[in-house]
């Protein structure tokens, strides 16, 4: 599932405020994706379909060492080429940079919320069957099924075979996406999908709710009863089904929510808004955090305050439902957009506070420049791979301190800025 990328693939990152992807608003990475796994082989020859061919005749040992039949394997590669088209692709999809009001405004639209509602009340009986097996809220999954197909509007219409193929035999990160694509070739040998209905997104993402092959083999079901695990159907049912499977595995908590919207009060001591400091809603209430909407409830368990847009931007004192959202796609932006489009589809209010929509998202030159000067300056930021995760974000607290500034970790123009000006 998680696999991304269709927002962003496999390179997706998470950042803090920043969400970079590939092309449509409605598609995330899975999350198997986000691994980054690089690496860095020397194949000399990738670019060619000469090359491709000769690197499926390699792989078709690996394959069948593993359990894929021989049937199997030459069925299903028959006719695998090389697609130049992808490989543009994936090398420019990071290009791409939004602050997160900008995704949450496509992610969270009217238009979303409203197809949203329909959609949940075209299924409810099949939504709330997956909610009693589960012990996910529907919600929840209509909002995942919103970001990652539009609701089943743009399941993705590449044969995967090809494009993982295409990819496995790129340089970039061919461990990762051989091993999905070994996963793919056992899916067709399951009898769960035939090779030409195996369709998804560019990088491999299949169905209403864009999982990835290991995804599907780890948590897909078959809901509708028919022997088969099809979640790249027109009925969504087995899809959405898999969704729930997939967010209880990871610890999905019913009836907690994944966050609330908070206002924080003055002189609020940002260092801890930070995801290793979590306290009861109570404890957060003592401390002046207040909620936008309704009442705190120590029942929801533990929670953190997070500022994904900075101190300026709205808060919000998220739950460990977060945490199993983020299995689907890390992004912070990606996180809230799902849960705040379910929230919106029940008819909950909209995030009251602004955002400072006057900053605009660095781009990936300047989020890599940003932490070699941080790091430079003595706050490591451990890795330089532009995306703001939290030990970036912790460097940039650290460093905003050492300067007078607010500490609330937002990684602005600004806090580059002032590095270049050391
Ligand atoms: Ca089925």
């Amino acid at each position: 599932m998680k696999r991304r990328l269709m927002l962003v693939g496999a390179t997706m990152l998470c950042a803090m405020s920043t969400l970079v992807w590939a092309n449509s608003p409605i598609t995330s990475t899975r999350p198997a994706e986000r691994s980054g796994a690089v690496v860095l082989a020397s194949n000399p020859d990738t670019t060619t379909a000469q090359g491709l061919a000769n690197w499926v005749e390699e792989f078709r040992a690996r394959a069948l060492s593993q359990g894929i039949s021989a049937t199997t394997f030459d069925t299903a590669m028959k006719g695998a080429s090389y697609d130049a088209a992808i490989i543009k692709r994936d090398r420019n999809q990071a290009e791409f940079t939004k602050t997160i009001w900008d995704y949450l405004d496509t992610a969270v639209s009217d238009l979303r919320i409203q197809n949203g509602q329909a959609a949940l009340a075209k299924w409810t009986p099949t939504l709330n069957r997956i909610e009693a097996q589960f012990g996910v809220e529907k919600e929840v999954i209509v909002a995942i099924w919103g970001l990652e197909s539009a609701y089943g509007t743009f399941r993705g219409s590449e044969p995967v075979i090809n494009g993982l193929t295409t990819l496995a035999y790129d340089a970039r990160r061919t461990a990762f996406f051989e091993a999905e694509l070994v996963h793919a070739l056992r899916i067709l040998q399951n009898g769960d999908v035939t090779p030409a209905r195996m369709q998804g997104s560019w990088a491999g993402a299949m169905g209403h709710t864009q999982f990835m092959p290991s995804s599907f083999q780890a948590h897909a079901v078959d809901f509708d009863g028919d022997g088969k695990r099809n979640i790249w159907a027109d009925d969504p049912t087995d899809a959405l089904a898999s969704t729930g499977a997939y967010l209880k595995h990871f610890g999905w908590t019913q009836g907690q929510p994944w966050g609330v919207e908070v206002n924080l009060p003055e002189g609020f001591d940002h260092t801890v808004a930070d995801r290793e400091v979590r306290h009861l809603p109570s404890h957060w209430a003592k401390a002046g955090v207040t909620p936008v909407n309704g009442a705190f409830d120590d029942a929801h368990g533990v929670a953190s305050i997070l500022l994904p847009g900075g101190a300026e931007g709205a808060a919000f004192m998220i739950f460990s439902n977060f945490a199993v959202i983020e299995k689907y796609n890390s992004a912070d932006a990606y996180v809230i957009g799902v849960g705040h489009l379910s929230d919106r589809i029940s008819g909950g209010a909209a995030i009251k506070h602004d955002w400072p929509r006057r900053l605009r998202a660095l781009s990936k030159e300047e989020r890599i420049e940003l932490q070699e000067r941080l790091t430079a300056a003595g706050f490591d930021t451990v890795k330089i791979d532009a995306k703001m995760g939290p030990l970036t974000i912790n460097a940039v607290r650290r460093f905003q301190q050492s300067q007078g500034m607010l500490p609330d970790g937002y990684p602005s123009l600004q806090v580059l800025e002032k590095l270049r000006n050391l």
